[in-house]
């Protein structure tokens, strides 16, 4: 099959953990590439990231990524343009898809004009609805729920990452059931695979540290990194010894540059590590690639997702992957991933004296602790890049 994909809110390659590069450019790089692996061809549209860039790169032999350029601030706008130039690209390719699969609902928007100027179908995989985010962070954005009313009521199917989310898009949105495929997200297993504690501890130059806890993600409110740090302070204002000699590692964002720490979440993280005391304990380490990521998780005692709300979670899935002791919010995907006190540990969101006690608990009990990673990574092997690459094909056969 040709396979068209539209990545318009952020290129697949852009650097992970860093504004607003996360889970989504992983999705959409890893399905891209298990799809090539399969014998189809995918080109994926998006926008330049960087400039100087490689326009047109190859990815795999069968995976390309088309970088398209914007030009206008408002993206509403720029979708318009965008539209005419894929429509471009798409002729002077000399190429006809198959299938088109848009991810956000700004490519959702840029399929929808597609849908009127090729005959493929189209899909599209939200990753976060607006009106869960209203919900849950209270960030309202009307333009945006409507838009992804207008993409749900104009697309052929609707790919969910999880049974809540597509719970979720038939109460909030009213999708007929019918229209919604549940396909869960995969984890590199070649990657994310446990390693010995003290062995990437010693390729990360931590050997000095007790305990560590860690923190993997863009740093942005919806993550509570803030309930983190109270938690951690908490623990830290324990008696024991033990569990003071713990540092908080949190891995994302781009600490070395002055941009990131005039942004308001940076900014008020560490006005609160400052006014807690806790700067030689909580470090800001910046975002980690992936290779580099394994180790940090295999090292850690600890690896913490507070997240407000998660469509799925990828970094609660490589950690477990690694074999990771994961302890998370009950929110979204992440109650799918965890079974509480079976693969991980899951605690009431924004309940930061629960988060501090399984923290302290969980740091004393390494039984425990050991017990919960080695489930983990078993239960890991349920999600996989190649499987979630099949079952997608299907659903782009049923519509050919
Ligand atoms: N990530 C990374 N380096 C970083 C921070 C994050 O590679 O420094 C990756 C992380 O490994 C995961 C993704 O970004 O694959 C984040 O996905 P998740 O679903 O956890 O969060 P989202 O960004 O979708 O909110």
């Amino acid at each position: 099959m040709n396979i068209a994909m539209i990545s318009y809110w952020s290129c697949p390659l852009t650097k992970l953990g860093v504004a607003t590069a996360g889970g989504m450019n992983v999705y959409v790089l890893n399905l891209a590439q298990a799809l090539g692996e399969l014998g189809h061809t995918v080109d994926i549209y998006t926008r330049v990231h960087l400039e100087g860039d490689d326009l047109q790169p190859t990815l795999h032999p069968n995976v390309s990524v088309v970088h398209l350029r914007s030009e206008h601030h408002d993206l509403y706008q720029d979708i318009e343009d965008f539209s005419d130039q894929m429509e471009e690209q798409v002729r002077r390719r000399q190429v006809h898809y198959d299938s088109v699969h848009a991810h956000y609902f700004y490519s959702g928007l840029v399929g929808l004009k597609m849908r009127e100027r090729m005959e493929a179908p189209l899909f599209a995989t939200f990753h976060t609805l607006g009106i869960m985010k209203k919900y849950y962070v209270g960030t309202v954005d009307h333009r945006r729920i409507k838009s992804e009313s207008d993409i749900i009521n104009g697309v052929d199917g609707i790919i969910a990452s999880t049974e809540l989310e597509k719970t979720d898009l038939i109460a909030w949105h009213h999708v007929p059931e019918g229209k919604i495929y549940t396909i869960h997200p995969g984890v590199d297993h070649h990657l994310f695979r446990p390693y010995d504690r003290h062995t990437a501890r010693s390729i990360l130059g931590l050997t000095e540290e007790k305990n560590i806890i860690l923190f993997v993600g863009r740093i942005d409110p919806v993550k509570g990194i803030h309930l983190l740090i109270d938690a951690f302070a908490q623990l830290q204002a324990a008696a024991s010894p033990e569990l003071q000699a713990t540092k908080l590692l949190l891995i994302g964002g781009d600490p070395a540059n002055q941009e990131f720490w005039s942004a308001g979440e940076a900014r008020q993280l560490r006005q609160q590590i400052h006014a807690a005391q806790l700067e030689d304990r909580v470090i800001f380490v910046g975002s980690q690639p992936h290779a580099q990521l394994a180790y940090y998780y295999a090292a850690a005692d600890l690896v913490v997702m507070p997240s407000a709300y998660e469509t799925f979670g990828f970094v609660a899935l490589e950690a477990m992957a690694c074999g990771a002791c994961v302890l998370a919010s009950r929110v979204g995907g992440l109650q799918y991933l965890i079974q509480d006190r079976i693969n991980g540990r899951l605690f009431e969101p924004r309940n930061v004296d629960e988060l501090a006690s399984i923290m302290g608990e969980l740091l004393v009990d390494g039984d425990q602790k050991d017990r919960l990673g080695q489930n983990a990574a078993a239960s890991s092997y349920r999600f996989c890049w190649r499987k979630q690459a099949e079952k997608m094909l299907t659903v782009y056969q049923k519509f050919i």
